[in-house]
């Protein structure tokens, strides 16, 4: 069942179905759409999917798994960004950034929930020769926070952000904080307004102007651009549902 989904997915169909989506969402709350990238959440997908996307014009891609973004970036045309959106084990930054950076055309790291990460992550870049990435260009990144208050997710509690993002923003130069994100509970849109106050926070208390958010998945991004997203993260809806089996 599963090969038939994948062949008979029409992924330039649902695409343009979530675009429309994400165009009369901001129309309804008065936000212009460019205020919204759309992440298309490829994780598990094979390429051929991939590359029906990028033949759609999507140039934004979403990994969770380390070695899988890996492995699809060095595959994929040099003019995807790329975003990681699983959880990343501080001991394979290094190889994440190393491998995805010098073949994209940016890499973000969604899911940053500690300094030490931080840390790996920003001696990576320093690590990277000037050939393949020029020493003024950052690593985006997004601090992950646990909007939800559930033990099985990750990211740090609200009240950790400000802190975290001074750390970082202070020891990090290669490093740009572009925004926060969350999973949060399913179906509990409160989680988008508690991380909606958490960017508040972190801009007044850091004086930054402005900073994204990155909140909402195939059953709730509208919702999450009604409540101020500029990152959503959209998997199953263009890319058909997802078969786990073959991973271990
Ligand atoms: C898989 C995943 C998504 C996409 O989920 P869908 O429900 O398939 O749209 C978004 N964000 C994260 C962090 C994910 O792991």
């Amino acid at each position: 069942m599963s090969s038939d989904a994948t062949t008979t997915v029409d992924v330039a169909d649902n695409l343009q179905y979530v675009r429309g989506k994400i165009q009369s969402t901001c129309e309804k709350v008065n936000r212009p759409v460019e205020d919204v990238r759309l992440v298309a959440v490829s994780k598990t997908k094979p390429l051929e999917l991939l590359q029906q996307a990028y033949d759609a014009n999507q140039r934004i891609f979403g990994e969770n798994y380390a070695q899988e973004l890996v492995e699809k970036a060095g595959q994929m045309p040099k003019d995807v960004q790329w975003h990681f959106i699983g959880s990343l084990q501080s001991n394979k930054a290094n190889a994440l950034v190393k491998s995805v950076v010098p073949v994209s055309a940016q890499l973000t790291v969604e899911t940053v929930s500690s300094l030490k990460l931080a840390n790996k992550l920003n001696n990576a870049m320093e690590a990277l020769e000037e050939a393949d990435c020029p020493k003024d260009k950052k690593l985006n990144i997004f601090i992950q926070i646990n909007t939800s208050g559930e033990e099985s997710k990750s990211g740090i509690e609200p009240s950790e952000a400000v802190s975290l993002c001074k750390e970082i923003s202070d020891k990090c130069n290669r490093l740009f904080i572009q925004g926060l994100m969350t999973i949060g509970a399913p179906g509990d849109l409160g989680c988008f307004d508690t991380l909606i106050q958490c960017r508040d926070q972190v801009c007044s208390d850091l004086g930054l102007e402005s900073l994204e958010v990155s909140m909402g998945m195939s059953g709730d991004f509208e919702a999450a651009i009604e409540r101020g997203a500029t990152n959503v993260r959209v998997g199953s809806t263009v890319f058909g549902a997802r078969d786990y089996s073959n991973k271990n």
